[in-house]
């Protein structure tokens, strides 16, 4: 009793006093969202300490992300007044790399060991393939990689495999010779980590007791998402297994929500609880009921939602705080404008209703979506940062395709040539590289430049690179920005390169998000504008249209957008006329948006990230954008129970991110894996409560009523407002686009034209209409350029 009294535990309710304060032993908090799980865990931790019921050292606590765990650290360094080092507190990955760096001689490593990430990993198995003259179409190397993944997660080591056939026997193989590899380099894959830390507990037993006698209190949160290595790793540390009884020494407590179980495709075990009391014989379960985080519209929608969902454990989650605002639902005509409509709401957030950026996210499902948000906060000055992944533009695929374009424009750029030689992987080796790099270096020149110096079989692969490079630039000439790209990702093998890579699909999908930034830079901005934002219309229209624009139809979709006013005076040569190719002005664009936008550490911004790095998190006002079938519900799960189950809860776990305000979106039309798709809403809208929403824009037949058999989610029905003007008994065709004005320049592509400085050239292509209108021209003497033909003065010679 005295122990309780302590002001920790002033604000608790009784069930989250009675977990905190659990004798020693086993336990499992089972409970919905926003009940307290994590303040509960963290105040345990705190309450042991200043009870003298565990030392810092004593404790071990595994959370699922980093910033999970330095908040962690951080509220119990608020909490006590005395330093909290010394507690193990991170994520599984962290604790295993501290245990095999501590005890690295016993784990058979080197201590300064490298951790491969999955990048890494595939290198270092094509460089095995090589080296044994693997034939890569019978053993693709991104498969090996998943099969050595996929072995680890398991437990397995090669002498564990059951191999069958000669194919099975040859992996087996060289999952053997890429471990000796790995061994002999001192590198560690992420999955290595894991096993190898469990091995060393396992095999050793000293070792194993000592942590066994230390670790008194064990704390796992998010248990639901833990895979099979994990939960045997927790067992390794928790105590003995007899008969398949744990006989442990000090006390796990794990906690969890079934409901908020979304990785089974990494492998995350929803079964690992019921192994739990299983084999723990766990005695005490605690139920926590009491939503802390939320007003009720929003809970009654994350209840309604998930209460589809078959075989749950069954909880029920209540609150005390009132109704609140009701959820807003808004239905868009087009992703930007539906970007448009999110900037708007977030800027009355803050101006009308105080709240801080950083109490705002927007959340989305895939991390393709994020660009054309980013966009919009961009053109509004709004800071924002992004979490769990990098923003678009920094993003390692859409860098390396970026390099690729740049050394389109310039093949001495040095950087990009570096940064690609070996860009799908094509054998060049870094002292290759070295090579070329000293070279270069002797001579003075770029690193294109000096490729011919080099000699043998280095030589004629640096050559081959050259000459891939320089063929697309001769073969794009002329084209448009978004075939340049396209003819890009084909040529490299970019696209092919990501394909059967393990997280290779988000890759792909960013890589067609580029076209898409492309094409809505040109259609937009106008290639030769400085990265300038145009005012848009709520459409996300350009509100300023150039002369020759007017009159055009209104109801043209958006992507065909007219082009906005001329090019801004600076970007184009006064007197000759000469400006940024689109290529060259998009990639200014691009380094613009990637350079400086992003907030400063520390700096109130808006927050995104995907819905799965937003577990645990909370926030004042939560947008959740793309609420489209074969969006969110995602394609890839649309065919099975379970598939529509992972992605409900995934929605639950977005829904319960809100405590004040939650507004839900979707589009009838979006630009996504570089093609524009005409969408239904999101099924899950049919299993939200109608009385806790509001919706914006009037509200449309559901999935389920509308289009019964439309798995494809291509249907459209009109009459909503939409500004394409489709009957209302047709379903959507693409819209066409609206006739082009007769270009009153008389040029194109074919002709000859003289330039008074840059003499005879031929018109390869033209783009753009009226004041906007640009021709590329290849000049006998000057090269290539790009003229504004408004100011250019052209004649034509033949
Ligand atoms: P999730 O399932 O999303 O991880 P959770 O169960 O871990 O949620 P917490 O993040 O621990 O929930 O708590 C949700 C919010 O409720 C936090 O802001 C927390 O401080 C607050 N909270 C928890 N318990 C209480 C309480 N007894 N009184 C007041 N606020 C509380
Ligand atoms: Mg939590």
């Amino acid at each position: 009793a005295t122990l309780a009294a302590s002001p920790l535990l002033a604000h608790l309710n009784p069930e989250q006093l009675a977990a905190v304060t659990l004798p020693a032993g086993h336990a499992l908090i089972l409970a919905g969202a926003g009940s307290g799980k994590t303040r509960v865990l963290t105040t345990r931790i705190a309450w042991l300490l200043q009870n003298g019921l565990a030392t810092p050292g004593g404790i071990l606590a595994v959370t699922f992300t980093n910033k999970a765990a330095k908040e962690m650290v951080a509220r119990l360094s608020a909490m006590l007044p005395f330093s909290v080092r010394g507690m193990w507190i991170g994520t599984f990955h962290g604790l295993c790399n501290r245990l095999l760096r501590a005890h690295h001689q016993a784990a058979g490593l080197p201590q300064s060991f490298q951790i491969l990430d999955t990048q890494d990993q595939l290198s270092a198995i094509k460089r095995l393939c090589k080296q044994f003259n693997v034939d890569d179409e019978r053993f693709p190397p991104k498969q090996l990689q998943y099969f050595i993944a996929g072995c680890k997660e398991e437990g397995q080591r090669p002498r564990d495999v059951v191999a069958t056939d000669p194919d099975a026997r040859k992996k087996v193989e060289l999952y053997q010779l890429y471990e000796e590899q790995c061994q002999r380099e001192g590198v560690v894959d992420f999955g290595e980590l894991m096993l190898r830390s469990f091995e060393l507990l396992r095999d050793n037993d000293p070792l194993r007791a000592h942590y066994q006698r230390r670790f008194a209190h064990i704390l796992v949160d998010e248990f639901q998402d833990t895979n099979k290595l994990q939960y045997a790793w927790l067992k390794q540390l928790a105590g003995e297994e007899v008969d398949g009884h744990l006989e442990a020494r000090g006390s796990v407590i794990a906690v969890g929500d079934d409901d908020q179980s979304i990785y089974a495709f990494r492998g995350a075990r929803v079964g690992n609880m019921a192994d739990f009391v299983r084999e723990f014989g766990v005695q005490r379960q605690i139920k926590l009921e009491h939503n802390y985080r939320s007003y009720s519209n929003i809970l009654d929608a994350a209840n309604h939602l998930i209460s589809h969902n078959s075989a749950r454990l069954g909880k029920n989650l209540r609150t005390d705080q009132g109704p609140g605002e009701p959820v807003r639902v808004f239905e868009a005509s087009s992703d930007i404008a539906e970007a448009h409509w999110m900037v708007d709401e977030i800027k009355q957030l803050v101006k009308n209703d105080g709240l801080a950026r950083q109490e705002i996210a927007v959340l989305y499902r895939s991390n393709a979506q994020s660009r054309v948000i980013e966009s919009a906060l961009f053109n509004a000055s709004i800071p924002y940062r992004v979490y769990g992944g990098l923003r678009f533009f920094e993003r390692a695929e859409i860098k390396h395709a970026l390099a690729y374009l740049r050394l389109l424009e310039n093949p001495h750029d040095d950087t990009s040539f570096a940064r690609v030689v070996n860009f799908p992987p094509r054998g060049i080796g870094a002292r290759s590289i070295e090579v070329l790099q000293d070279a270069a270096r002797a001579v003075g020149c770029s690193l294109h430049d000096a490729v011919s110096t080099v000699p043998g079989k280095a030589g004629a692969n640096l050559g081959a690179f050259v000459a891939l490079v320089d063929v697309l630039r001769e073969q794009t000439q002329g084209h448009n920005l978004r075939s340049i790209i396209e003819r890009m990702l084909d040529a490299t093998g970019l696209i092919e390169h990501y394909r059967t890579e393990k997280e290779g699909q988000d890759r792909i999908e960013n890589l067609q998000e580029l076209v898409n930034a492309a094409e809505s830079f040109v259609t937009l901005e106008g290639f030769g504008r400085d990265a300038v934002a145009l005012p848009l219309d709520e459409h996300g229209a350009p509100l300023t249209q150039s002369p020759a624009s007017q009159g055009l139809d209104v109801d043209a979709p958006l992507r065909d957008a007219p082009l906005a006013s001329a090019a801004v005076p600076g970007m184009v040569d006064v007197d000759t006329g000469e400006t940024l190719s689109p290529l060259a002005a998009f990639l200014t664009h691009a380094a613009l948006e990637a350079g400086d936008n992003q907030a400063q550490a520390g700096q109130d911004a808006v927050q995104l990230m995907t819905v799965h790095a937003s577990k645990g998190l909370e926030f004042d006002a939560v947008f959740i954008g793309g609420l489209e079938d074969g969006l969110f519900p995602h394609e890839n799960a649309l065919g099975d129970r379970g598939g529509i189950e992972e992605e409900r809860r995934l929605m639950y776990v977005a829904i319960t991110r809100a405590r004040q305000r939650l507004y839900l979106s979707h589009s009838q039309t979006r630009m996504l894996h570089g093609q524009t798709r005409y969408n239904t809403q999101s099924r899950f809208f049919d299993e939200l409560p109608e009385g806790a929403l509001k919706w914006i824009t009037p509200r449309h037949p559901g999935f389920g009523k509308f289009a019964p058999d439309s798995g494809a989610a291509c249907a459209y029905s009109a009459g909503s407002g939409g500004r394409f003007g489709f009957k209302s008994d047709t379903f959507a065709s693409p819209p066409v686009p609206p006739q082009k004005a007769a270009p009153a320049h008389g040029l194109r592509a074919g002709i000859n034209v003289f330039h008074t400085k840059f003499g005879e050239g031929k018109v390869l292509a033209i783009e753009g209409t009226g004041d906007d209108a640009r021709a590329q021209v290849s000049f006998a003497r000057h090269g290539t350029k790009w003229l504004a033909l408004a100011v250019a003065k052209l004649t034509v010679v033949d």
